[in-house]
């Protein structure tokens, strides 16, 4: 595997992708349930059921293992799938200690199941290592991360958690929906196993949802499939398809993005009523170095407050280019309100405390003129 990134995120692994029968350019939408077979003890394609497998959704696979450095990649029909299927990897009784910046479904997934199922989870900061090593007892059996968080943007030393968690005997899972593999590869940092929303950059357009659990360790990457086939919850060859011409153009979508963010987040910085703004492409976000020495790239979400709740309640009305509306990381500049989108199942206590507040805004920079998405902004700003 010597094709560097852009290259696989075109074409997978030259040597251990096949290509299509019939040479198709664009891998063919495997639209069936199932597969014949010719005899019994036969199975020449490798292929029975589309639940267990399928080709599209295969190749799909192959290719996030390829961008990831995984063994395996199961894709399931959303990234809320892929993160329920490994916390069934537990058992009534294992501790589980997650990042407190964390999507807010994952939140609400343990409210409702994995409490019910026996898991006890804490939330810690992870972005201090002490308080990490603090929250370890007998039962811990894994220590989730989110990084940067959502949607505070905190960053998480993913080597020094890995290291920790190695020394414990825990997994360390990563969702690396923020940076995309191509700014980010928790795998080779040390984690377990990796977690994407393909709904946002892999897929990248805004018009999917799918999810993604890759892992270093063959044995793990088999559990993880076993649980997919026998939850269900897997993704069409339809939406992997989509997924796989999402990821064609993942590289240069991500420095376009990127490059965009860089520029609104400066213009952000010097308005009078954007009191703070969490980007950590700025030299001072807290945790700027750890993201610089474990990623290559600050990618494009940037949270940001302003002075009040009128003026956050007037941006979201007013803005024209950008999109008033949940999800990140496609092509449409989207711009979301974390205290009532994305975060009301995060106990106010813990909103107040990290500071996801009525006067937070989490935007998600596409690839329009950057200069236009500025424009946008600034006539939603002013009064
Ligand atoms: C969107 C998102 C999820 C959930 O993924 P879905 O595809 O919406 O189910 C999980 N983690 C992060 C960081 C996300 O942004």
């Amino acid at each position: 595997m010597n094709e560097r990134f852009e290259t696989r995120c075109v074409h997978g692994d030259i040597d251990s992708s096949p290509c299509d029968e019939n040479r198709a350019i664009s891998f063919p939408i495997y639209q069936t349930t199932s597969f014949g077979h010719l005899k019994t003890g036969h199975n020449e394609s490798g292929f029975d059921y589309s639940r267990e497998s399928n080709p599209t959704r295969q190749r799909l696979e192959e290719i996030v293992s390829s961008l990831e450095g995984a063994v395996g990649t199961t894709a399931f029909s959303s990234g809320m799938a892929a993160i329920s299927a490994c916390f069934e990897l537990f058992s009534p009784g294992d501790h589980i200690i997650c990042s407190e910046d964390l999507y807010g479904g994952v939140i609400r997934l343990h409210n409702l199941i994995s409490v019910k199922n026996g898991l006890q989870i804490d939330y810690a900061d992870t972005t201090d290592l002490s308080v990490v090593l603090t929250a370890i007892r007998p039962e811990t059996k894994a220590i989730y991360v989110e990084t940067p968080g959502n949607p505070m943007m905190e960053i998480t030393d993913l080597r020094a958690c890995a290291k920790i968690a190695r020394e414990h005997g825990l997994l360390l899972i990563v969702d690396n929906t923020f940076l995309s593999p191509y700014f980010q590869n928790p795998l080779e940092l040390g984690a377990d196993i990796v977690i994407h929303s393909g709904s946002k950059f892999l897929s990248g357009h805004n018009d999917t949802i799918a999810g993604f659990a890759s892992s270093k360790d063959q044995v793990l990457a088999d559990k993880i499939r076993l649980l997919s086939k026998t939850t269900g919850g897997v993704l069409s060859p339809f939406d992997s398809w989509l997924v796989m011409r999402g990821i064609k153009t993942l590289p240069i979508r991500m420095e376009q993005q990127q490059k965009n963010a860089q520029k609104v987040a400066g213009w952000l910085l010097e308005q009078e009523k954007v009191k703070k703004v969490f980007y950590p492409g700025l030299k001072n976000h807290p945790g700027y170095d750890i993201h610089a020495g474990q990623t290559r790239g600050a990618g494009s979400m940037i949270s940001f407050s302003v002075d009040c709740a009128d003026t956050a309640l007037r941006m979201l009305q007013k803005v024209k280019i950008v999109t008033f509306a949940e999800s990140l990381g496609g092509t449409e500049s989207l711009l979301t309100y974390p205290v009532l989108q994305t975060h009301p199942d995060v106990p106010a206590k813990t909103r107040e405390h990290l500071g996801i507040t009525d006067t937070l805004l989490r935007l998600s920079v596409g690839i329009e003129n950057a200069d236009d998405i500025i424009s946008d902004l600034k006539q939603a700003l002013e009064d």
